[in-house]
């Protein structure tokens, strides 16, 4: 384990769970990203998962 904790990004257009990131557990801010999505088929802004 450790201080590394594993976020899921989730495509906030059809929920897919496309991504996963490592990061720090103290840096407790929700991650956003712009990524390309292939189920929407573009670029579309993901979000955290728990
Ligand atoms: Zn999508």
């Amino acid at each position: 384990m450790g201080d590394r904790v594993v976020v899921i990004l989730a495509c906030t257009g059809c929920k897919n769970k496309n991504y996963t990131f490592i990061r720090g557990k103290k840096k407790e801010y929700k991650l956003e990203k712009n990524k390309f999505c292939k189920a929407c088929g573009k670029s579309v802004l993901h979000k955290e998962a728990k």
